[in-house]
C-alpha cells in the first residue's frame, strides 16, 4: 500500500472483470472490456460513433478468459490484496475490503468464492491462522528444540502459547433495508439490532455476537452456517439477497511482552470484509423503483446511496485539503445510513481500505459497468489516516470506567428529568460495553459454544442437515436442495428425506420435519413419502400451493430425480433421487456454502412456473409466446429494432409494468386484455423487418427479465389477497403508448 506521512494511505482501488456467463455466451453478447496492465478500456466497437473510454486503477484483474495468460485467479487476487491486508493486521492496523458492483458481476465470488475455489474471506482467515502458527512455532523454537518433541506435546505448548498471545474474534451480519441481522446468532434477531456510537469505542452494533475462534476450521464452519442461516432467513422473508450487504469481521488481538522491560502491550486490529448490495441504479424504467418501494417501504437501499454520498464527500474533502487556499469543510454524512456509520473508520478514517469493483465484460451491461468504473474512480481520491492500535493492556477499560464516573457525576448534578434520563441511558450503555469487554476468555469460549449449539439446533429443527453443509454430503441419499436466485445462496440447504417427511409452518399443531415460513405456506403444507424401492410421492395437503415442474398439483404425484418443487410463492427446491433411472436433472446438488451452482437452475424453475401460470390466462397469450422464445432464437432477433439507444431508453421508461388492482376480475381484465393483446401484437409484427441490433437484443432481454419478476410479484400479491380472504385480484399490464408506434404500425 502506498503510504505517505507514515500512516496516510489512499484507498486502493482494484477492478475485476469476470468471464461472460452462460446467458451472455448464448446471446453471443460482445465483450467490450480490454485490460492492459492497470488500465481498462471500454469500447463499444459495434457502434459507429462510440468513443472508447479508458480508466486506470491500482489493480486491474482480468478474469475474463481462463485461457488468457493474464488470467487473474482467486489465488492471484488474494496474493495481490489479501497478503498485504494480513501484514497490516499483524502490525496493528485496521483494514477493510469492500466489493462493489452490479448484481451478478462477481462480488460474492471474489469475496467468498466457491468450495473448490475459495475467495478472499476464507483465504484471508486461513492465512491469519497460518501466520499465527508460524510465529508461535518460531517463538517456541527460540526456546525449545521442536524437532525432538512429539506432536501432542508440541500442540499443547502451541495452544497454551496461542491463548496467552492471540485472540481472534469474528462477527458476521447483514444489513437489509437498514436493519442489522446477526448471521451467527439467530436468537439475536427477534428484534433488529441497533447501531450505537460510543465515545471511546466508536460505532458498534449493540448486542451483535462476536464469537471467539481458535482455528481456521472453526471460521469455515461459521461461514457455512452463517450463509445457511442467511439463505433461510432471506427465503422465509422473501427478501432479495442482492439488496443486502454482508459484513464479515475478523478482530485480531495480540498481547506482546518485551522480556527486557517486562511490560506488555496490546495490538488490536479489525478487518472488515464487505460484500455490498448490487449497485444497479434503481432503474431508468422506474420498474424496479415501484417494486422496491412496494417491498421496502420507500427505504430504497439507503445504505448504498449514502455510501455514494460519503465517497463523493470524502473525495471533495480531499481536493480541498490538497488546496492550501481552500478553507471549506466538507460534511460527510456517515450517520445517514447503517452501513456508512459502521464503516466510518474504513472510509476516510483509521484503516487501510481497498475498494474492489467487479464488472461484467458484456455489451449488455455497458451502462452499469461505466457507472461502476466512475464510482471506483472517485474512491481513488480518498485518503485514510491509519494508525497502529497499540496500547498498554486495560487502557480501554480504564477509559470506559472514567467515562462512567464522569457521567455519574453529571447525573448527580443534573436538574432536568430529561437530561437525567439521557445520562442514565448513556451510563447503562457504557456499563454494558464494559461487561462485554471484561468478560473472562473462558467465559467467552463457553458463550461461543452455546451460541453455536443453538444455531445448529435452529437449522436442524427446520429440517436442514447441518453436517451436510461441509464436506460430508451423502450424495446417494434422497434429499431436497434449495434453489435461490442468488448463485451464492443457491443449492446451499440440504434437506434429507425420511420415509415420511412432513413440510409446513413452525406454528403447525404437529411439529413439521421441514419448517418453512412465507407467503402461501400452509401450517401443514404437504408430505413427501418414500415408498417401495425409493419411489417418492409428494402429497399436497389442505389445497396448499404445491407445484411440481411448474404445475399446480391437487393430488399425490410421483416425483423424479431433478424435479423442481415450488411450495407457496418463494420456496423452490430440486429433488435428488440418485437411484432414479428416469433422471431428468442435469446438475446434481453440490455440497457447500461456497458453491458455484448454475444460476439457470433457479431461473428455469421460476420460468417454468410462470409459463404454466400464464397458460391458464387468456390475456397473456402474446406474453407467453414472448417468454417462451429462446434467447438466441431467430424470432427474438427479428423483432423490433430501434435506431438509437436514446429511443430505447425512452421506450423503457414508458414500458411501466404496473400492479393493477381490480375488484371485479372479469369486466376490467377483459378490456385490459384486449388492449394489451392489440398493442403487443402490433408492436411485434410491425417491427419484424427492422434491423437486428445488439441494443434490441439487450433491450428484450431486460424486458423479459422484468416481466418474469413482475409476474412473480403478481402471483405473490394474489396469494396474500387470498390468504387475507379478500376478493381482490392483481394482474400485470404492459402499456405501450400508441405514440411510440409509427403511423404504419398503428394500423396492423
Ligand atoms: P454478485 O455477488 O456480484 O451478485 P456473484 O459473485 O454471485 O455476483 O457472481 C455471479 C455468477 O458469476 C456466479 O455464478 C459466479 O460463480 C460467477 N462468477 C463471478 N465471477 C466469476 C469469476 N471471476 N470466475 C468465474 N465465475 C465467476
Ligand atoms: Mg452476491
Amino acid at each position: 500500500m502506498s503510504k505517505s506521512n507514515g500512516t496516510e494511505a489512499h484507498v486502493q482501488v482494484a477492478v475485476r472483470a469476470r468471464p461472460l456467463n452462460q446467458r451472455e455466451t448464448d446471446l453471443k453478447s460482445p465483450v467490450i472490456i480490454t485490460i492492459h496492465g492497470s488500465q481498462i478500456l471500454v469500447n463499444k466497437s459495434q457502434e459507429k460513433h462510440h468513443t472508447p473510454k479508458t480508466f486506470s486503477y491500482d489493480f486491474c484483474f482480468d478474469s475474463m478468459r481462463l485461457d488468457n495468460s493474464n488470467y487473474a485467479s482467486q489465488e492471484f487476487i488474494f496474493n495481490k490484496l489479501g497478503i498485504e491486508i494480513i501484514k497490516h493486521a499483524f502490525e496493528g492496523y485496521n483494514a477493510c475490503i469492500f466489493a462493489y458492483g452490479q448484481t451478478g458481476s462477481g462480488k460474492s465470488y471474489t469475496m467468498m468464492g466457491t468450495h473448490n475455489d475459495r475467495g478472499i474471506i476464507p483465504r484471508l482467515s486461513q492465512s491469519m491462522f497460518d501466520r499465527i502458527e508460524t510465529e508461535l512455532k518460531q517463538d517456541i523454537h527460540n526456546d525449545l528444540n521442536i524437532e525432538s518433541m512429539d506432536n501432542e506435546k508440541l500442540n499443547d505448548i502451541l495452544s497454551l502459547k496461542f491463548s496467552s498471545t492471540y485472540r481472534v474474534e469474528v462477527s458476521y451480519f447483514e444489513i437489509y433495508n437498514e436493519k442489522v441481522r446477526d448471521l451467527l446468532n439467530p436468537n439475536n434477531n427477534h428484534h433488529a439490532l441497533k447501531v450505537r456510537e460510543n465515545k471511546i469505542l466508536g460505532p458498534y452494533v449493540d448486542g451483535l455476537s462476536q464469537l471467539v475462534v481458535t482455528s481456521y476450521q472453526e471460521i469455515e464452519t461459521l461461514l457455512i452456517e452463517g450463509n445457511n442461516y442467511r439463505t433461510v432467513a432471506s427465503t422465509n422473508m422473501n427478501n432479495e439477497s442482492s439488496r443486502s450487504h454482508a459484513v464479515f469481521t475478523l478482530k485480531l488481538t495480540q498481547t506482546l511482552s518485551t522480556e527486557a522491560s517486562e511490560t506488555q502491550s496490546v495490538k488490536v486490529s479489525k478487518i472488515s470484509l464487505v460484500d455490498l448490495a448490487g449497485s444497479e441504479r434503481v432503474s431508468k424504467s422506474g420498474v424496479q423503483i415501484e417494486q422496491i418501494r412496494f417491498r421496502e417501504g420507500c427505504n430504497i437501499n439507503k445504505s448504498l446511496s449514502t455510501l455514494g454520498l460519503v465517497i463523493s464527500a470524502l473525495a471533495t474533502r480531499q481536493s480541498h485539503e490538497n488546496n492550501p487556499k481552500s478553507t471549506k469543510r466538507t460534511f460527510v454524512p456517515y450517520r445517514d445510513s447503517v452501513l456508512t456509520w459502521l464503516l466510518k473508520d474504513s472510509l476516510g478514517g483509521n484503516s487501510f481500505t481497498i475498494m474492489l469493483a467487479t464488472i461484467s465484460p458484456s455489451y449488455d451491461n455497458y451502462e452499469e459497468t461505466i457507472s461502476t468504473l466512475r464510482y471506483a474512480d472517485q474512491a481513488k481520491k480518498i485518503v485514510n489516516h491509519a494508525i497502529i492500535n497499540e496500547d498498554e493492556p486495560g487502557k480501554i477499560i480504564r477509559e470506559l470506567r472514567n467515562e462512567i464516573d464522569k457521567l455519574r457525576k453529571e447525573l448527580a448534578d443534573a436538574k432536568a428529568e430529561k437530561s437525567a434520563e439521557k445520562l442514565n441511558a448513556e451510563i447503562n450503555e457504557n456499563e454494558k460495553l464494559m461487561q462485554t469487554i471484561t468478560k473472562d476468555w473462558q467465559e467467552r469460549i463457553a458463550e461461543t459454544d452455546k451460541i453455536s449449539k443453538e444455531r445448529h439446533e435452529l437449522l436442524e429443527k427446520s429440517g436442514i442437515s447441518v453436517c451436510s453443509s461441509g464436506i460430508g454430503l451423502e450424495k446417494d441419499r434422497l434429499y431436497l436442495v434449495n434453489l435461490n436466485p442468488d448463485p451464492a445462496l443457491n443449492e446451499l440447504l440440504v434437506y434429507y428425506l425420511k420415509t415420511k417427511t412432513s413440510i409446513g409452518r413452525p406454528d403447525a399443531s404437529v411439529k413439521q420435519d421441514i419448517e418453512l415460513i412465507g407467503v402461501g405456506i400452509s401450517p401443514e403444507h404437504c408430505v413427501i413419502e418414500i415408498r417401495n424401492q425409493n419411489q417418492i410421492f409428494l402429497i399436497p395437503l389442505n389445497k396448499s400451493k404445491t407445484y411440481v415442474n411448474g404445475q399446480l398439483i391437487d393430488n399425490e404425484r410421483q416425483l423424479r430425480h431433478g424435479d423442481r418443487i415450488l411450495l407457496g410463492c418463494s420456496h423452490f427446491f430440486r429433488l435428488n433421487s440418485p437411484g432414479d433411472k428416469n433422471s431428468t436433472s442435469t446438475s446434481p446438488a453440490r455440497s457447500s456454502v461456497m458453491n458455484t451452482s448454475s444460476h439457470l437452475s433457479f431461473i428455469d424453475a421460476q420460468n417454468e412456473f410462470l409459463l404454466h401460470q400464464l397458460a391458464t390466462d387468456p390475456m397473456t397469450k402474446e406474453l407467453r409466446l414472448f417468454l417462451k422464445q429462446d434467447d438466441n432464437n431467430q424470432e427474438t432477433n427479428r423483432i423490433i429494432s430501434r435506431k438509437t439507444s436514446d429511443v430505447y431508453e425512452r421506450e423503457i421508461e414508458y414500458l411501466k409494468t404496473q400492479l393493477m388492482r381490480s375488484e371485479s376480475r372479469s369486466s376490467t381484465i377483459n378490456s385490459r386484455t384486449h388492449a394489451f393483446e392489440e398493442s403487443l401484437s402490433k408492436w411485434r409484427f410491425s417491427n419484424k423487418l427492422l434491423n437486428e441490433s445488439e441494443e434490441s437484443r439487450s433491450f428484450f432481454n431486460r424486458l423479459k427479465q422484468e416481466l418474469i419478476r413482475v409476474n412473480a410479484l403478481v402471483s405473490e400479491a394474489n396469494t396474500i389477497a387470498s390468504e387475507m380472504q379478500r376478493q381482490t385480484t392483481y394482474s400485470a399490464m404492459l402499456q405501450i403508448p400508441v405514440s411510440y408506434l409509427k403511423p404504419g404500425e398503428r394500423v396492423i
